[in-house]
């Protein structure tokens, strides 16, 4: 049996302050439904919303609790665009396949919109965004993003601010310039996979927590193993992640833990600030994040405290490595205590590329989002239910981007990892 199945959500500063105490029961029986979806994070959650809403029967297994994934401990940051360049992606599918892929991202965020509006989620929500530059180097790239997306796709919500105009909103004097985004924001991440989960439940959708999916047998239909039942299903989804188990489910799991280098992010949480010191750090309610390869992101929480994120700090003493992070971008906050620290791992793909598909016609997936994973997701549920109503244009072009496969195995992923995060360091520090 996977390990997390009796875990409950890891302690942080959002299970703290969540707004929707939800329990589900475990399957213990047999049943059957039009799509059963493997994971309860944002993908699977959004997934079932856009099927439940055109009539299927969906049942949701997730094999610890709603939420308990990255969707329900990151950074809340909706960003659109891709982590890989949008040129790189010219390259793959061509200029109007480049300019769909781009339109999506857009959509990815409206979607966030649809559904805080629609179903009525209280997750702080909230937009604006900023890349940070910490050298002239880097705010080339900065400058060339701007141009791409103005230039190549019409875009017009972006904004390129000097170091003097950044200072007009950012308390920190490390940066040399900055991209904001209008569109992009930021919220309480699990609030909003809660209340994704509440809209759901509300649409019919069943939901089982702490019932992992064990094997999965498939042929027209699709039969999946929980501990104590079964689901039998039309069509599948795998929305597991960086959690997913390649053992558990030999098949598939192997095939797309292949695709996925799960690099570990660490996140602190302040004590609340007087409105005053937090004014002094961002006046205007945007989140950010520098735009080295392993990066600091961090904003405001709506009760004034600072959540501060960086990759691949060292697990050991993490807080304190944190810390200095965070000390390294505010001085000015050297007594301020730190309430909150935690982690856990970022599905990153090799080469930053989303990585949706089908594994078969009727078992479908979406996973890799590399670091925009809070935005893409309720746009892959989108697309995947559309292929599973008929359509899968959309879905195509996405599975036409190329990611690489990491062979080997989880040692081999650690060497990769043990090797790759020294020479980002050594990347960030000198390009
Ligand atoms: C510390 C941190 C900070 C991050 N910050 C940001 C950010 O600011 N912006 C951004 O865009 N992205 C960020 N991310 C990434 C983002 O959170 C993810 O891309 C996104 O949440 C993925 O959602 P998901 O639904 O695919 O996966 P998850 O939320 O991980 O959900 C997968 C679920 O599947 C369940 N599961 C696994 N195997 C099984 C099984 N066999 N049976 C049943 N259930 C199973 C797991 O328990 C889990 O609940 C961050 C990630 C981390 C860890």
């Amino acid at each position: 049996m996977l390990t997390f199945a009796h875990q409950e959500h890891i302690q942080t500063y959002y299970s703290d302050t969540r707004n929707i105490h939800l329990k589900q029961p475990s399957l213990t029986q047999k049943i059957s439904a039009d799509v059963c979806i493997i994971g309860s994070g944002f993908l699977g959650l959004s997934t079932a919303i856009e099927l439940a809403e055109k009539g299927k029967k969906v049942v949701v297994l997730e094999g610890a609790r709603i939420g308990f994934g990255a969707s329900g401990r990151n950074g809340g940051q909706a960003i659109n665009g891709f982590e890989e360049g949008i040129d790189e992606y010219i390259e793959q599918v061509g200029f109007d396949k480049a300019k769909q892929l781009w339109d999506m991202s857009v959509e990815a965020i409206n979607i966030i919109d649809e559904r805080v509006k629609k179903y009525n989620i209280q997750c702080d929500w909230r937009k604006g965004y900023a890349t940070l530059a910490l050298n002239q180097r880097r705010l080339a790239d900065l400058i060339a993003i701007e141009k791409a997306s103005r230039q190549h796709f019409g875009y017009s919500q972006m904004e390129l601010w000097d170091k003097a105009k950044l200072k007009q909103h950012l308390g920190s004097d490390i940066y040399c310039g900055a991209l904001y985004d209008a569109q992009s924001g930021h919220l309480h991440p699990l609030n909003y996979c809660l209340g994704l989960a509440q809209a759901a439940l509300n649409l019919g959708v069943e939901i089982y927590e702490h019932s992992p999916a064990l094997d999965i047998h498939s042929s027209s239909t699709v039969k999946i193993e929980t501990p104590q039942g079964i689901v039998t299903a039309n069509n599948v989804v795998l929305a597991m992640n960086a959690y997913i188990d390649e053992k558990s489910n030999k098949k598939f799991g192997r095939k797309l833990a292949r695709k996925i280098l799960p690099v570990e992010s660490f996140i602190i949480t302040t004590e609340p600030l007087e409105q005053s010191v937090a004014d002094s750090l961002i006046n205007n309610g945007m989140s950010v994040c520098d735009n080295n390869i392993l990066l600091d992101y961090y904003r405001l929480t709506a009760d004034n405290r600072l959540l501060f994120g960086s990759d691949s700090s060292n697990n050991v003493d993490m807080v304190k490595k944190m810390r200095k992070n965070m000390l390294a971008v505010f001085p000015q906050l050297e007594n301020v205590k730190i309430d909150y620290g935690w982690g856990g791992p970022i599905d990153m793909t090799l080469n930053a590329s989303p990585h949706f598909g089908r594994i078969q016609p009727n078992i479908y997936f979406a996973q890799g989002f590399s670091g925009h994973g809070v935005a893409l997701t309720g746009l892959a549920g989108r697309i995947i239910a559309e292929a599973i109503e008929g359509n899968d244009q959309r879905l195509s072009v996405f599975e036409q981007l190329k990611v690489p496969t990491i062979f080997g195995g989880k040692w081999v992923k650690r060497m990769a990892l043990n090797i790759g995060i020294p020479y980002y360091r050594f990347l960030d520090k000198y390009r």
